[in-house]
């Protein structure tokens, strides 16, 4: 298999250092997707809306495709694809795009305090000029609950937007359902559905999407290309732009197109399409061997988020007593997440964890693995070790580990705290 293409400068029992296990952050580029993207920046480097010459009509056929790659891969039609810069300008184009178009119906948005912060930022923007947001709370096992839903909608509701999966803990909102609760109540549905795409099986129709957020760069593709779809029919969703200009993209977002990019983007959809099913058996498998490997050899150790509903690539585990920084750097060859979020200054446990009913602690202590199509099973075996020799060494030197082992309730002791 390929490298995965960070520097090559180790190789241990034929494994190349360092690892990269953060594919929710980011994905390598399929070799594939770079290679139809290459003659789109020199030879074939057209402005896709010149519409009085090849050079021009050459790229927008490039881009037309694409756009039938993306659709198909979510069930949609390639008209409803509009391109953005990637999700965090679709979710912003998705939310106010319809905050301002749907004014005059009503200002009243319904979200998941485990979004991204791409949504939950943009809905708090919103609360500043006047809109009101509910942020559904998770369960334990980081899914919103449906009755939550129905009971939060009300007369002025225009939006739900809720994620198709999560880029943490890795679970699968209920989209379907969401989906027949809003196209009931004639509430639009936006979901991002970033680290869904061409991982696990997406239909906007058997899912009642209006509006959906995807991204390039975490399917193989390049950074900086993302699209929206937005639904044509049934009912037709409008939106309001946020960029003015020369009206590309059905007028809902303007500004020159990244051809090659938007090419790649198209190319990582179209490989995503043929070899989803085999590849989410072979990231699955891959994924419960290092959870088996973890629980069966280290305890005060569990997964976060609901294994029933979970993308293949995903395993979010908390090593209580160990502090998640710590041992990030104790396994400093392989390249992971931490439950920790460096906010100005000081590192705050994530939210998402937080909001599963987490204590600061035990979110501090967990690391997210994000496991890719360029990983192998021999990576997963290196991982593994590494870890769990990791894990045993850092618990030797806790106190509160030593303490539990030796029966002590932590919960029971009065601890001597100078406050700060
Ligand atoms: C990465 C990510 C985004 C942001 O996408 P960009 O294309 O990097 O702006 C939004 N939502 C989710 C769930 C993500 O994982």
């Amino acid at each position: 298999m390929s490298t995965n293409g960070t520097n090559v400068n180790n190789d241990v029992n034929g494994v190349k250092l360092p690892i990269y296990l953060d594919n929710h952050a980011t994905t390598p580029m399929d070799p594939r997707v770079l290679e139809s993207m290459i003659p789109y920046f020199t030879g074939k480097f057209g402005n896709a809306a010149s519409r009085n010459h090849q050079f021009g009509w050459e790229a927008e056929a490039a881009v037309e495709k694409a756009r039938e790659q993306i659709a198909k891969l979510i069930g949609a039609t390639a008209k409803e694809i509009i391109f953005t810069s990637g999700a965090t300008e679709s979710n912003n184009l998705a939310i106010k795009g319809v905050a301002e178009m749907y004014k005059e119906k009503g200002n009243h948005i319904i979200t998941a305090v485990t979004e991204h912060k791409a949504v939950l930022d943009t809905c708090k923007r919103l609360e500043k000029y006047g809109y009101r947001v509910t942020y559904l709370p998770v369960g334990a096992d980081g899914l919103i609950n449906l009755e939550d839903l129905k009971r939060a909608i009300d007369d002025k509701t225009i939006l739900v937007t809720i994620m198709a999966a999560n880029n943490e803990i890795g679970v699968l909102q209920p989209i379907d359902e969401i989906g027949a609760i809003c196209k009931e109540k004639g509430i639009l549905f936006h979901s991002d559905a970033v680290q869904a795409l061409g991982k696990v099986p997406l239909d906007v129709n058997k899912s009642n999407i209006s509006i959906m957020s995807l991204t390039g760069h975490k399917l193989y593709g390049p950074k900086g290309v993302g699209a929206l779809y937005v639904r044509r029919k049934n009912p037709r969703v409008q939106l309001s732009a946020i960029l003015d200009g020369g009206g590309h993209e059905r007028g809902m977002r303007s500004g020159t197109l990244n051809v090659p990019g938007i090419v790649g983007f198209g190319k990582a959809a179209e490989i995503a399409m043929q070899e989803m099913p085999e590849e989410s058996k072979r990231l699955s498998a891959l994924r419960d061997r290092l959870m088996n490997k973890l629980l069966s050899n280290l305890d005060e150790t569990h997964v976060n988020g609901t294994m029933e509903r979970h993308l293949p690539g995903n395993l979010n585990i908390s090593f209580v007593y160990v502090e998640g920084e710590s041992l990030l750097m104790g396994i400093n060859d392989i390249a992971v997440s931490s439950g920790s979020a460096c906010t100005s200054a000081t590192l705050e446990p994530s939210y998402v964890l937080k909001a599963l009913g987490l204590g600061d602690d035990v979110a501090h202590s967990s690391i997210r693995f994000g496991i890719g199509r360029f990983n192998t099973e021999a990576e997963i075996d290196y991982v593994a070790d590494r870890i769990i020799d990791t894990v045993k060494k850092l618990r030797e030197l806790s106190p509160l580990y030593e303490m539990v082992k030796e029966g002590i309730d932590l919960s029971k002791i009065e601890w001597q705290t100078e406050g700060h």
